[in-house]
């Protein structure tokens, strides 16, 4: 249990719950975000949350630097290396390029330069190489020298990373709650490596609330990311109440991905356009602008009632607004 209850502070507030009041009178849902785009070091997003218990149980175990798999547009990567700097502990990321250069910059810009500017150590591996293999290559190196490594799990997404995200779902019950003194109908979130959406999932459950948790995948095209969301919404619920019997209940659509993970969709770019011009607020053409076209595309379909509340999760990604600057004709 002590486990559970660990944590470094990463964030400094609660995030914002924002209703969105040009968006949704165009479409005729009431739709709110969560800002978890906003707050902590190394420029914020949804990885924070989960580092939070992750990193704790590092320090925990003596560890002084961290490893993680990523590319160079990686905002897990770019959060993880923002936290380490701002305690104090080294890390590395290794990296292999898993999204085809979308410019002549590509690997200059967005993530790739804020890493640059925190002073990241990347090592880089080709194409073929497995992620676990080469982690555990810098790890043998790392404990050579005397260093004490850990490995960061893929995406954050294991039990304490998951957990962040179930303390997320009652900071949201409870300001929707203040806000319109109910539930929400719908929480809405990308769906990446399922950490974020397996804790939204438990958190709800385990409040017993009537809201609907809705994913938008922008990585498996397929349902495998179901099984795992599935799983890991269990081991979370387990965690926090042994004696219960409560299921996890939620939709994952995989058919907003696009030809690809980090390549942009017309329909993403489309939203990314909308938000920035009726409520100043940006998506990115990776992981947000996805989910949102998914919702826009619910909403325009009937599938979400007009009259419904959505509270959208904001996981983060402004750096790759940047990286993108020439898809948005
Ligand atoms: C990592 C990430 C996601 C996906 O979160 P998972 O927990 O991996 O599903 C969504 N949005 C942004 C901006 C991210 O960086």
């Amino acid at each position: 249990m002590n486990k559970i209850r660990n944590k470094v502070k990463l964030l400094n507030r609660v995030s914002s719950l924002e209703f969105l009041p040009n968006l949704s009178k165009k479409v005729g849902s009431r739709i709110y975000v969560k800002r978890d785009d906003e707050g902590g070091r190394g420029g914020g997003g949804n990885k924070l949350r989960k580092y939070e218990r992750i990193i704790a149980d590092a320090i925990d175990k003596k560890a002084d630097t961290l490893i993680i798999a990523g590319h160079y547009q990686s905002n897990a990567a770019r959060e993880l290396i923002g936290a380490s700097c701002q305690l104090g502990l080294k890390a590395v990321v290794v990296c292999k390029p898993m999204i085809p250069e979308q410019n002549s910059i590509f690997n200059q810009n967005g993530n790739a330069l804020l890493m640059k500017l925190m002073n990241a150590t990347l090592v880089s591996i080709g194409q073929e190489d497995e992620f676990q293999i080469e982690m555990e290559k810098v790890a043998a190196k790392i404990r050579q020298e005397g260093g004490k490594p850990y490995i960061i799990p893929f995406g954050g997404s294991n039990l304490l990373g998951a957990l962040g995200y179930f303390d997320c779902a009652n900071e949201i019950i409870q300001q929707f709650k203040n806000i319109e003194n109910k539930a929400p109908n719908y929480i809405i979130t990308p769906v990446g490596s399922g950490g974020t959406m397996a804790g939204l999932v438990a958190g709800s459950a385990i409040a017993s609330s009537e809201t609907k948790l809705l994913g938008f995948s922008v990585l498996h095209k397929d349902y495998t990311i179901n099984a795992k969301v599935e799983a890991l919404a269990n081991e979370v619920i387990n965690a926090v109440d042994p004696n219960t019997n409560i299921k996890p209940n939620f939709q994952i659509d995989t058919s907003f991905v696009g030809d690809a993970y980090g390549i942009p969709t017309k329909k993403g770019i489309h939203a990314i356009k909308i938000l920035a011009q009726l409520e100043g607020l940006f998506l990115c053409p990776v992981y947000t602008s996805k989910a949102m076209s998914g919702l826009l595309n619910y909403i325009a379909n009937n599938k979400i009632k007009r009259e419904e509340s959505i509270v959208f999760i904001h996981t983060g990604g402004m750096p790759l607004v940047h990286a993108y600057y020439n898809q948005y004709n």
